[in-house]
């Protein structure tokens, strides 16, 4: 079975084919990157909307594939920017007319953590999923993937991201902050902040910005800044890994690209005899192929949708989906 999968929730649109084996035959996007400030919904979804046929075009090519060959669209129906889960819906809806196919909505964060245990064969893995638009840390318990963590406000890499831009750090944020965080050799104290089981990045980044302005060295503050926030992750999923007694820990989505972070979650992992898992980068990005992998283990496991049903879900929670695949 030959899975068609479209994901479209923040800056990328991406298509990705995947057969039921786990076979990733294609998986093509465009990302939308704003000239200036931050990603606004409307703009994202038009630039969706403009690429939609080149990266569909992109993804039959690699795959070696007609259209018609494809049995099953996937599509990210939530949670994301309502403009542009609207133009991905209305993409997927439209193939699965024309092709009369099935067609099956996907959460967009259980896909990330599908992706991850299908390549990196996971079998049960605490997931800390950071990326521009999440921050979760996921573990499977009795049917769901349940939220052992979150954050209370804005996503890590959002943080980063505005704190580099506030700042004059040129996009792409994360990365740029990463590579000047290696020069930084003196700890600025930022507020850490941790309740319970979640996280707050807001009055983080704004201190980070203000310390800024009143002179402090920049390479020390995005050494100071990255060491809070992932401290601050380390510590949420360590209490996830601790409680769940689950042997596995994944690390994904964008900033799953930051090695520092990889470093103190591998120190983590090995005192509590874990394993450490990292998706490779084009997987652990949003992208198409895993919707197409999540679509297809959704759909094997009798989860059928009609297109009434197929309206987007902005504020999708992860612990929402009833996971027939899995026990
Ligand atoms: P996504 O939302 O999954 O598309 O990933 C994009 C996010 O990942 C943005 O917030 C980036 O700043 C962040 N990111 C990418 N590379 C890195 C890195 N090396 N360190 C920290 N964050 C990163
Ligand atoms: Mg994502």
């Amino acid at each position: 079975m030959l899975c068609l999968g479209i994901e479209g929730t923040a800056h990328t649109f991406g298509i990705g084919i995947v057969d039921s084996k786990g076979r990733i035959l294609a998986n093509a996007a465009k990302t939308h990157m704003p000239e200036h400030g931050g990603i606004h919904p409307r703009e994202a979804a038009q630039f969706h909307a403009a690429n939609a046929r080149s990266v569909l075009n992109e993804a039959l090519r690699l795959a070696k594939m007609e259209v018609d060959e494809i049995d099953l669209i996937a599509f990210s129906q939530g949670p994301g920017l309502g403009p542009v889960l609207r133009t991905a819906a209305t993409a997927a809806r439209a193939l699965s007319v024309w092709l009369d196919v099935p067609i099956v909505g996907v959460n967009h964060c259980i896909a990330h953590v599908e992706i991850g245990r299908m390549t990196e064969k996971a079998r049960d893995p605490v997931t800390l999923y950071v990326s521009g638009g999440n921050t979760q840390v996921i573990a499977f318990d009795a049917g769901r993937y349940r939220v052992f963590g979150e954050t209370l406000d804005i996503p890590v890499g959002n943080c980063l991201d505005v704190f580099a831009r506030e700042v004059g750090i040129p996009h792409p944020g994360g990365p740029n902050v990463e590579r000047l965080a290696r020069e930084g050799k003196r700890y600025i104290p930022l507020p850490y902040v941790v309740k319970g089981m979640d996280l707050s990045f807001s009055g983080l980044m704004t201190e980070a910005i203000r310390k800024h302005h009143a002179g402090a060295d920049l390479r020390d503050l995005c050494y100071s800044l990255q060491e809070t926030a992932f401290a601050a992750l380390v510590e949420v999923t360590e209490r996830a890994v601790a409680h769940t007694e689950k042997k596995e820990l994944m690390l994904t989505g964008g900033v799953a690209a930051n090695s520092r972070l990889r470093e103190m979650l591998r120190l983590m992992a090995r005192e509590h005899a874990s394993k450490f898992y990292v998706p490779p980068p084009s997987l652990s990005v949003d992208n198409g192929a895993m919707i197409s992998w999540a679509g297809l283990l959704a759909y094997k496991s009798g989860v059928r949708q009609k297109i009434e049903d197929t309206m987007v879900r902005q504020r999708w929670r992860t612990d929402d989906v009833e996971i027939l695949w899995r026990t």
